[in-house]
């Protein structure tokens, strides 16, 4: 079994849902007393948080690039960048590695397509959804014709995920403004929903639209379980 590299800690929250989706899988696709080997890089979140408001995102690309360092001279395999925001540092991050960056929006996009759909509602951080790093690799990698909500909404969409759900606070008005936006976006043609932020599904999941929904979270960690249990690598599987 290869060794998963996590940044983690944008927020913990997420990162949370990552440890446990990634060892549930393992354990069900091994068997037996099985759990993913996981070398995780938890920041402080707060500091991240402020470099994104003063716009310094190159302080943020170097921070991630060292740590993601750190994961490869610890062992790991593979790094993820367990955030879609942080994602607009991708490169940098790579570049600093010689192990695969699995890649969030590419995991996605992937999904999104291969189901069929064309035109997914992207719900993310403002970061995400405002600038081209996310959008561009959708339409220009996957094809696809993502929209994001209008201006207002936007907002309302990013503040529930900083004041809310990286504090773990789970509201039902929230929830009920994310349907409303999904049922806007529907009306308008949305044909899927991409969780793009990863505490998003925190929130609202499949159970809660009638469009085809895409967890980026979820996606992310089955993407690191796939790479870790390459058939190569994969011991026999444990009596139950
Ligand atoms: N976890 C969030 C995301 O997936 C937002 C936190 C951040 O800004 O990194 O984008």
């Amino acid at each position: 079994m290869r060794t998963i590299g996590l940044l983690g800690g944008m927020s913990w929250e997420s990162t949370a849902v990552y440890y446990r989706r990634i060892n549930e899988s393992v354990r069900e696709r091994l068997g037996g007393l099985h759990s993913a080997k996981v070398i995780m890089h938890s920041v402080d979140f707060e500091s991240i948080v402020a470099l994104q408001k003063s716009d310094a995102w190159d302080r943020a690309g170097a921070l991630l690039a060292d740590l993601a360092r750190d994961l490869e001279t610890a062992g790991a395999d593979c790094v993820l960048i367990c955030t879609n925001t942080m994602h607009k540092l991708a490169d940098t991050v790579q570049r600093a590695v010689t192990v695969p960056l699995l890649h969030i929006t590419d995991v996605t996009g992937a999904a999104v397509a291969s189901a069929g759909c064309r035109r997914p509602l992207l719900l993310a951080t403002r970061y995400t959804m405002e600038q081209d790093f996310y959008l561009a690799q959708l339409r220009d990698k996957h094809g696809l014709s993502p929209m994001v909500p209008d201006a207002d909404d936007r907002t309302a969409v990013h503040d529930i995920i900083f004041n809310e759900l990286c504090r773990g606070v789970v509201r039902e008005t929230s929830r009920q403004r994310y349907l409303d936006i999904v049922a806007a976006a529907a009306a308008d043609g949305a044909d899927s929903v991409i969780l793009g932020c990863t505490e998003i599904g925190l929130l609202v999941g499949p159970q809660h639209f009638d469009l085809p929904v895409f967890d980026s979270t979820l996606l992310h960690a089955d993407a690191a379980v796939a790479f870790a249990l390459d058939r190569r690598d994969e011991p026999e599987r444990s009596a139950a």
